[in-house]
This record gives C-alpha cells, sequence and structure tokens, in this order.
C-alpha cells in the first residue's frame, strides 16, 4: 500500500513515516502543498495523509484540487487545531476522516485500514453480485468463493452471472437459454439442465447449502436457502 504523506514539520514526518513502515506501508513524502498536488495528481497512491497547515497551499485547497481529478483516494487530514470549524472546512473539502495532532502511530494505522477497506468496499458495490460467500465481478468476469478464485468455463460463468442478477426469479428454461447461449438455432432446453449441473456441481461442492433450485414444472432459482428458510 502506498501512502503519500503531505506534511511540512520534519519531526511529524519522521515519526509517521517510521510507523507506517513498520506497519507495512510505503511511504512518500512531500514538506509542502504545491509538491504534494504534484505528487498526488502524477503518482497513483492508494492513500494521502494531508496536514491542513502547509506553508504556500494550505491542505484545504491541496485536498480540493486533488478530488478535482481523483475522487477515489481516501484522503486522512491532519490537523493540531482542536476546532470543529477547521475539521468540518477539512471534510467538505472533500477529506474521508481527519486526526488530531498529536496521536499514536497505531491509532493513524487504524484508521488507514477502515479508510482503505471501505474504498475496496466501495468500489466493489458497483459491480460485484453475490449470493452468500459467492461473489461474481461483472467487469473482471470472475468468480470467488469465500475470496477464493473459483474456476468456470464461459458459459458456465454467463450461466452463474445471468442466475446471480436474477436472485429470487422463477427462470424458465426457454429464458435461460435465450439469455445465456444467445442463440437463433435450436439447442433444446436439455443443455440448460446439464449447464445447471455443472455449475451445481461447482457452487455446491462441500456445501449442503444448495443455490440453484429445482421449482418443477417451471425451471430454476437461485436464492440463498438460508435466508429463506423461515419464510417457507
Ligand atoms: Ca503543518
Amino acid at each position: 500500500m502506498a501512502i503519500l504523506i503531505i506534511e511540512d514539520e520534519p519531526n511529524v514526518v519522521s515519526v509517521i513515516k517510521r510507523g507506517l513502515n513498520e506497519y507495512g506501508f510505503e511511504t512518500s513524502v512531500a514538506t509542502n502543498g504545491l509538491t504534494g498536488l504534484q505528487m498526488a495528481t502524477e503518482h497513483q497512491f492508494d492513500l494521502i495523509i494531508l496536514d491542513v497547515m502547509l506553508p504556500g497551499m494550505d491542505g484545504i485547497q491541496v485536498c480540493q484540487h486533488i478530488r478535482k481529478n481523483n475522487t477515489q483516494v481516501p484522503i486522512l487530514m491532519l490537523t493540531a487545531l482542536d476546532s470543529t470549524e477547521n475539521i468540518v472546512t477539512g471534510l467538505d473539502s472533500g477529506a474521508d476522516d481527519y486526526m488530531v495532532k498529536p496521536f499514536k502511530i497505531m491509532e493513524l494505522a487504524a484508521r488507514l485500514r477502515t479508510l482503505l477497506r471501505r474504498r475496496n468496499g466501495d468500489q466493489s458495490v458497483k459491480n460485484v453480485h453475490r449470493i452468500a460467500d459467492i461473489e461474481v465481478d461483472t467487469d473482471a468476469k470472475t468468480v470467488t468463493r469465500n475470496h477464493t478464485p473459483l474456476s468456470l468455463t464461459p458459459t458456465e460463468y454467463r450461466l452463474l452471472e445471468y442466475f446471480i442478477k436474477n436472485q429470487k426469479k422463477v427462470l424458465s428454461r426457454i429464458q435461460i437459454l435465450e439469455s445465456v447461449w444467445d442463440i437463433d438455432f435450436n439447442l433444446g432446453t436439455n443443455v440448460v439442465d446439464v449447464y445447471v449441473n455443472y455449475l451445481r456441481k461447482k457452487l455446491d461442492k462441500d456445501n449442503i447449502n444448495r443455490y440453484i433450485h429445482t421449482i418443477f414444472g417451471m425451471g430454476y432459482m437461485m436464492k440463498d436457502t438460508e435466508q429463506h428458510e423461515n419464510s417457507k
């Protein structure tokens, strides 16, 4: 994890740098606002620690400028002034969190981890679909179960993507065939049953909880039984 520290006080810089390195973060330092802004613009950091009181361009302005081009990178502001106004201005300018100096490195590291987790969470909200511990990333076309990659054939993947996007809906074999196989010739709906079985074997392996349910006379439905046991 690459962290940019924008801070002009040498003592604070060295404490943060040493501390974060011990926690396994890589650190880069800028000792004034303009250099910091330049570095933040030219390089990709996972997180930025930004002091409010800086020579030249202050932290609030730096933050506003960074946010014009980069809405993703988490920014944690450092302030020596424990005044509400300062904190509010910082957060208004686009910072995600703040810490009041002096602070313990342990606390800082914990805050950074929270911000990094939150950022990763936010990114995944967009195009990741879930059922129980299975996650399908429809951008990367990858599937994981409990964070371990699951290997599917392209057809199995498309079938799973269709199911997971249509959870708790009864899907007829014809619907599935048309959506997943995209065909204009008649394959016959048996192929759906065959691939549902392939997918079931991969998804339900070592798992008593089944996700793809046969709805007799109608088709299939994907749902997490753990959640719906009571409504049966
Ligand atoms: Ca300062």
